[in-house]
């Protein structure tokens, strides 16, 4: 058995299972991104789409019958999705763990499922939930281009049939920025497509690119993102710092000069900013993504502003040795947060490893080279 599955998905989605609507990225030319590059965009039938739930929903059957097997009387233990895995390959091992999560959720990829029809992407939505009653939630990716063209109308419907959350790239609020980086958005567009999904009452995540504006529009790249913000209050807004990829225009463009890369402490700077400047939003901020320096950068505002500063502001206290020592740390999995350098055995190991690793360029290789892996 087998149904047709995209290559990523947001963080937050882990527990959710995939169905793909649409394939690739109708955009496809972000300086930035290499996720579909020289793949081409294309909607997938409706009928397809439909088939593939059907299948689904077959490949849970078995699942269960495997833990009525083992006297779980249908039941998801570890042991259930481990056996799946193992007996019918990795579909039904996605299926069971979401099964194994309760089967609540599920994200439609690929990157801007809003340009399929609305009736197409409410019926496809609609005949998830009744294959599945456990659904609680549908969400997926957009552009906002997109999202903005769709009308109050086109929303309702969507909310209705249970379309739970937009999953949007802000990347910058700079209309400066965005142009430079061939994002094919603007900041009037993010904004309008916020107010039209907010007001429809789904909720709306964007994501947005520490470091993106280079050295050279950093400044300018934080005070928009936190204007636009501002302006469309989304629910949640997820951090991703910047990391450069080899092969990608953005390379080039640092390779040639244009583009200064920011240090990592330019881009907690800019953090900083952005959350400073956050005015009369109720946005939560959550910094799940590996690339994010300090993830335990989290909170509500505007009732957690002041301990998410004083976090940011711990961090760039730090003395020089220290920051290495805590960069490599979370780079390398040994730290989560910034108090795990308290403990004094993990603290010494992180040195150690500094010490094979050799001076200040070498380090900031190193650790260039391990961000890197993270995309
Ligand atoms: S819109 Fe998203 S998926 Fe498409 S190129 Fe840009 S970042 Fe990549």
């Amino acid at each position: 058995m087998h149904i047709e599955q995209g290559p990523i998905r947001p963080p937050s989605e882990a527990a959710s299972l995939l169905i793909r609507v649409t394939r690739n990225c109708p955009w496809n030319k972000c300086a930035f991104c290499s996720t579909y590059k020289g793949e081409k965009f294309s909607r997938r039938p409706v009928e397809d789409v439909l088939r593939d739930v059907d299948t689904v929903r077959q490949v849970s059957e078995q699942v269960m019958q495997i833990s009525w097997s083992k006297g779980l009387g249908g039941k998801i233990s570890s042991e259930v999705v481990n056996e799946s895995g193992a007996r019918y390959g990795h579909l039904h091992y996605h299926v069971a763990s979401w099964l194994y999560y309760g089967g609540r959720s599920v994200f439609l990829q690929d990157a801007n499922s809003l340009l399929l029809k609305t009736s197409d992407l409410v019926k496809v939505i609609e005949y998830i939930r009744a294959a599945f009653p456990t659904v609680e939630r549908v969400t997926t990716y957009a552009r906002a281009d997109t999202a903005a063209r769709k009308n109050e109308d086109d929303y309702l419907a969507l909310r209705n049939a249970g379309l739970a959350r937009i999953h949007m790239g802000m990347e910058s609020g700079s209309d400066i920025v965005l142009k430079m980086v061939k994002k094919g958005i603007t900041a009037n567009q993010l904004i309008q497509a916020a107010h039209k999904i907010k007001g429809a009452g789904i909720s709306l995540c964007w994501y947005i690119m520490p470091g993106l504006g280079g050295k050279e529009h950093a400044r300018e790249h934080a005070l928009e993102t936190a204007r636009v913000i501002n302006a469309g209050n989304p629910d949640y807004v997820r951090f991703r710092t910047l990391s450069v990829l080899k092969g990608t225009p953005l390379y080039d463009m640092a390779q040639s000069g244009i583009f200064t890369v920011p240090g990592e402490d330019d881009m907690v700077e800019e953090q900083r900013l952005i959350i400073q400047s956050l005015d009369g939003v109720t946005t939560t901020i959550v910094s799940d993504h590996m690339l994010n320096l300090l993830q335990e950068l989290e909170g509500t505002l505007p009732a957690d502003r002041d301990t998410m500063l004083d976090i940011i502001d711990r961090y760039l206290a730090l003395p020089e040795d220290a920051k290495n020592n805590y960069q490599l740390g979370r780079r390398a999995g040994i730290y989560l947060k910034l108090d795990d350098m308290q403990n004094k055995n993990r603290y010494n190991y992180v040195q150690g490893l500094l010490s094979q690793i050799g001076g200040p360029e070498n380090i900031k290789k190193e650790l260039a080279r391990i961000r890197r892996g993270f995309v």
